[in-house]
C-alpha cells in the first residue's frame, strides 16, 4: 500500500527537533512520497531545503497562505517564481482565501491569491488551494483564469456536498485529511466521500494538524500526543474506505495514482 501525503507542514515548530525521525517513520509506514506545504516565502524556502535532501521522495510547494497574505508584495511573488524553477517544487500554494479566521484583511487575501493563480498559469505548475468559509469569493477570484488554469486541488476539504460538486465540475481535485475521521464534527463528509469519485481525490495528513481520531494512542508520539505525522496517513485511507464502503487498498491505489499524475511524479 504505497501512499503519497500531498500536504505536510514540516517546518512547523512541532517538528523542529525530530524531522529526520518523522520522515523515517513515514517511510516505514509506506508513505513513499511527501509534499511539504509552503505557507510563506520563508517557509517555502525552508521546505525546499529539506526536500533537496531526499531526492525522489520529498517535494515542496511554494506559496503564501491567506493567513500570511498581509505580508505579501510583488517581491514575494518574484521570490515564489524563483522557487518554482526548482524541480523539487511541484506546485504553487498553498494559496486561497480564509474568511473563517480572517488573519489577513480580505481584500489583501484576494490580491495575494489572484497573484498566485496568475503565477501558476504562467509557470504551468499545479495549484494547491486553501478555502475556508470563502467559497463564493474564492470561485470569483479564479474565474477569470479558468481557460489557463493548471490542474488544481482544494486541500483539506471540509465543505458541503454542493461545494464539492461545484469544485469537481470545475475540474478540481479534492484533498482529504483526518477531518474525515471526525464523524461527529464533520458528519456531512460521509455523503461528500460517497459522492467524490476515486479518480478525483487525494490524501494528506496536514500534519502536525488534523490528527485522525482513529490513530491508536500507542502510535502517538508520547511527548506530543496531539501531534499529527505523515506516518499516520493510512488512518485517513481507512476512514475514507469505511465511509465509501470499499477496501483501503482501493483508496490507496487511486489516490497514489492521482497524485503521481497530478504532480508529474
Ligand atoms: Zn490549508
Amino acid at each position: 500500500m504505497k501512499l503519497i501525503d500531498i500536504g505536510i507542514n514540516l517546518t512547523n515548530r512541532q517538528f523542529s527537533d525530530d524531522i529526520e525521525e518523522v520522515i523515517g517513520y513515514a517511510l516505514k509506514q509506506e508513505v513513499d512520497k511527501m509534499i511539504f506545504t509552503g505557507t510563506s516565502v520563508h517557509n517555502s524556502k525552508a521546505s525546499l531545503l529539506i526536500a533537496k535532501k531526499y531526492p525522489g521522495t520529498l517535494y515542496a510547494t511554494a506559496g503564501i497562505h491567506p493567513h500570511e497574505a498581509k505580508g505579501w508584495n510583488a517581491a514575494a511573488t518574484k521570490a515564489l517564481q524563483q522557487l518554482l524553477e526548482h524541480k523539487e517544487v511541484v506546485a504553487v500554494g498553498e494559496c486561497g482565501l480564509d474568511f473563517d479566521r480572517d488573519f489577513s484583511p480580505r481584500n489583501i487575501q484576494e490580491q495575494c491569491f489572484a497573484a498566485q493563480v496568475q503565477l501558476a498559469c504562467e509557470v504551468q505548475k499545479p495549484l494547491f488551494l486553501h478555502e475556508r468559509a470563502a467559497f463564493g469569493k474564492f470561485n470569483e477570484v479564479i474565474a477569470p483564469y479558468r481557460d489557463l488554469l493548471p490542474p488544481a486541488v482544494v486541500h483539506c476539504f471540509t465543505g458541503t456536498l454542493q461545494e464539492a460538486r461545484q469544485y469537481l465540475d470545475n475540474g478540481f481535485y479534492l484533498g482529504f485529511t483526518g477531518a474525515v475521521s471526525d464523524t461527529r464534527r464533520f458528519a456531512h463528509l460521509e455523503s461528500v466521500l460517497k459522492y467524490v469519485p476515486l479518480d478525483r481525490m487525494m490524501i494528506e495528513t496536514d500534519a502536525p494538524f488534523m490528527l485522525s481520531k482513529n490513530v491508536p494512542s500507542s502510535e502517538l508520539f508520547p511527548e506530543k500526543p496531539r501531534r499529527n505525522e505523515p506516518g499516520f496517513l493510512k488512518y485517513v485511507v481507512r476512514s475514507i474506505a469505511a465511509q465509501k464502503g470499499i477496501r483501503p487498498e482501493q483508496v490507496a491505489e487511486a489516490s497514489t495514482q492521482n497524485a503521481k499524475a497530478f504532480f508529474g511524479f
